[in-house]
């Protein structure tokens, strides 16, 4: 069963999509491939990215197809910042069969809030959220790694402002687009927490 997650930055869809790898699902970010490039390539793609801007999508597409096509013995695909517009959506149809879209909705205030405090752990990835949840034990350091936490370089105000705008205008259009296409939409609370979210998400893919 091949899945997407549609929602706002900051909606949790990074969080829930770990989660459902560990419910056997290989969970594919696009943010995360992108971050992942070589030094070289990067600076490129940074050019957009830290301006809150997408990336061409013939470049994402292109890394997207490289890493659909690995063979794997998963449930299925979770896709997690792809497709983030009409464009996007016309070429994974080409590639996948895509069964069902969650998309975890929350407001922009809730967006920001979110965005701002969030932190990450370099060594071991952990997530964090000083304005949200999970708080760290102390202000600033990983719980387990005990380093001080890291801010996205496109967590900044402006970046979050665009990038929210951009959802609107390019992103919102791709619920409709597979709405029109007759593919189940999974409508899930993301203000609410994370296991709560989750155990929602789980329910509705029986
Ligand atoms: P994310 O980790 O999903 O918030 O993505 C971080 C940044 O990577 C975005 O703000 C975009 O600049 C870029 N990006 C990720 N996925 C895509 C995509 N599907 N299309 C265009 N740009 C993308």
């Amino acid at each position: 069963m091949n899945l997407i997650l549609i929602g706002k930055q900051g909606s949790g869809k990074g969080t829930q999509g770990k989660l459902l790898e560990k419910k056997g699902f290989n969970h594919i970010s696009t943010g995360d491939l992108l971050r992942n490039l070589e030094a070289e390539e990067k600076k490129k793609i940074e050019f957009y990215s830290l301006q809150g801007k997408f990336v061409p999508s013939d470049l994402v597409i292109e890394i997207l197809k490289k890493r659909i096509s690995k063979k794997d013995d998963k449930k299925g695909i979770v896709l997690d910042g792809f497709p983030r517009n009409i464009e996007q959506a016309e070429a994974l149809e080409k590639e996948i069969k895509i069964d069902k879209i969650i998309h975890i909705y929350i407001s922009d205030k809730v967006a920001v809030k979110r965005l701002i405090g969030r932190r990450y752990c370099e060594n071991c990835g952990r997530g964090y959220n000083l304005e949200t949840f999970p708080k760290p034990k102390n202000d600033g350091l990983c719980d387990i790694c005990k380093i001080k936490l890291n801010k996205r370089k496109d967590d900044t105000i402006k970046a979050i402002k665009k990038r929210l705008e951009i959802y609107h205008k390019r992103t919102e259009p791709v619920l409709d687009y597979y709405k029109n296409k007759q593919i189940q939409i999974i409508r899930v609370d993301g203000e609410k927490d994370i296991n709560k979210v989750n155990k929602e998400i789980i329910e509705s893919l029986k």
